[in-house]
């Protein structure tokens, strides 16, 4: 199953149409992520019923982060070998926890203000929390998602440099610097769950590079290993999302270093949930 946040509604994706969740559920479901969601044992019990009639074509600008408001959004450091490596940090043997506030969130094809020279991409799995988790051990992790999206993890490199210790949450929750989109997949819809490929693609008057290219099969803590450390500690809660890390090939891992400038379009693409243009201004 597809979902969206169209124009600020639920939809379900088909053929590059959406359905309208509300509609299609006679008023069950929705009118937006956040309420099926909170249904989500219900409304994926309930979604083959639904007859998928006069759906819409998809207008990409209308697209908005399938979580507009997650009550919590985690992020995972140093999540790939070669992703540590590059940056000349050991990898880890715990996963390294921040958040990105919530106010950074944005939709597949917003516009990205640069407040300086210094901003770096990392392409992301996004995980999206479906059943509320406690102490969750891994082999029932995958249990409590409800889906994948992909993400941008925008990074200022001199915020994150200030003070005594990083400064991961606060350099990577500018404005417009945690987009998500464009889709919400389920589990099952992946080929494999455990091995999804994800890009970088710089788009500029030089043309095309594509920056980064990883597997979440590189993983160093994989999806249900971070639900279970989390929930460890804390609770999970349908909508919340988990920013799982990046693979090698940013811009500060370069020589020489590489930062986005004003014009570039930032495209990052994960299979079997397509593609977030961002126009950097
Ligand atoms: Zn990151």
């Amino acid at each position: 199953m597809k979902l969206a946040n169209y124009d600020g509604r639920a939809v379900l994706v088909q053929d590059g149409a959406a359905y309208d969740v509300e509609h299609v559920s006679n008023g069950r479901f929705g009118p937006d992520t956040a309420a099926v969601l909170r249904d989500w044992e219900e409304f994926t019990a309930a979604a083959s019923t639904f007859s998928l009639e006069q759906g819409v074509d998809i207008d990409p600008s209308l697209l908005g982060p399938p979580v507009a408001a997650p009550r919590q959004i985690f992020a995972i450091g140093l999540n790939y070998r070669d992703h540590a490596k590059e940056t000349g940090m050991q990898a880890p043997d715990e996963p390294v926890v921040f958040t990105k506030f919530q106010s950074s969130i944005a939709g597949p094809a917003a516009e990205v203000q640069l407040p300086s020279d210094f901003v770096d991409w990392e392409a992301e799995l996004v995980v999206v929390v479906g059943k509320e988790a406690r102490n969750v051990s891994a082999d029932q992790g995958w249990d409590h998602v409800a889906g994948l999206t992909a993400g941008q993890d925008y990074s200022e490199r001199n915020v994150q440099k200030r003070g005594a210790s990083p400064q991961f949450s606060l350099a990577k929750s500018f404005a417009n610097f945690s987009p998500t989109g464009p889709l919400l997949v389920t589990p099952d819809e992946f080929p494999d769950r455990d091995a999804i490929g994800l890009s970088t693609t710089i788009v500029n008057g030089s043309g095309e590079q594509v920056m980064q290219k990883g597997s979440s099969a590189d993983l160093i803590f994989d999806v249900p290993t971070l639900v279970a450390k989390l929930s460890e500690v804390l609770t999970l809660f349908p909508g919340d999302l988990i920013f799982t890390g990046t693979p090698a090939g940013v811009g500060i891992g370069r020589d020489p270093k590489v930062f986005l400038q004003r014009g570039w379009t930032v495209v990052t693409e994960i299979e079997g949930i397509g593609q977030m243009r961002n126009v950097l201004v």
